[in-house]
């Protein structure tokens, strides 16, 4: 996985871009592929990540794959397919309950999108700034924060510093963006 701005300048296809990686990024990978056979083109993928809306509706809601991908390099797939599982089970019981969906399924919307764009935020501000995420995770009033979010906290972290600094960069890198 590269930027794109890095694959454009570095790469005329994706075969250049495995050979840049192996230079560039990871010269074990090269070690270890010495003497590996290519028997196909390489193929890119430029995004990978999709998201299902509207996700709950009148008797069903989306949970895991079936809702959202984000980023296989991060690695939250199965954590968030569990953590929706729980709390769609949770809606699921009070709808039956209460003989009405909306309430417990707009909840667990909510609740599964305001985490999820955490996520998505992190992973987001990791890319557009690799090293300034490195320089964060030294401080210590964010270290402990930023671990709990790659090792997948991201929808019980109310008051958390690091998800609105990352949301903030984000903001204000869309912003420059935008403005040229
Ligand atoms: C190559 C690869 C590597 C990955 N590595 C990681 C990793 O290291 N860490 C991580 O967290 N995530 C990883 N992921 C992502 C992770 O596997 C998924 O995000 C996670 O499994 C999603 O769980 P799920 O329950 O939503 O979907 P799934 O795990 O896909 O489960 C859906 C299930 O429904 C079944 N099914 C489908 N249609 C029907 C039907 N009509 N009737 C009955 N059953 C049906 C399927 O057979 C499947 O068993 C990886 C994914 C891939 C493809």
């Amino acid at each position: 996985m590269i930027p794109k701005d890095l694959y454009y300048k570095e790469c005329k296809n994706p075969d250049d871009a495995i050979e840049w990686g192996m230079q560039n990024i990871s010269p074990e990978i090269r070690r270890r592929f010495q003497n590996a056979e290519r028997i196909g083109d390489s193929q890119s993928m430029a995004d990978f990540s999709y998201r299902i809306e509207p996700f709950v509706g009148d008797g069903w809601l989306c949970i895991g794959d079936a809702h959202r991908f984000l980023d296989p390099i991060f690695s939250y797939g199965v954590s968030f397919a569990m953590k929706e599982g729980i709390r769609a089970a949770d809606a699921i019981k009070q709808a039956i309950d209460g003989n009405d969906w909306k309430t417990p399924f707009y909840a667990y919307r909510d609740w599964s999108n305001g985490g999820q764009q955490i996520a998505a935020d992190l992973i987001r501000y990791f890319w557009i700034y690799p090293i300034f995420f490195g320089y964060q995770m030294q401080n210590p009033d964010l270290r402990d924060e930023v671990i709990r979010l790659l090792g997948g906290c991201c929808f019980d972290c109310e008051g958390w510093k690091a998800p609105t600094i990352f949301r903030n960069a984000i903001e204000e890198y869309d912003r420059k963006q935008m403005a040229g």
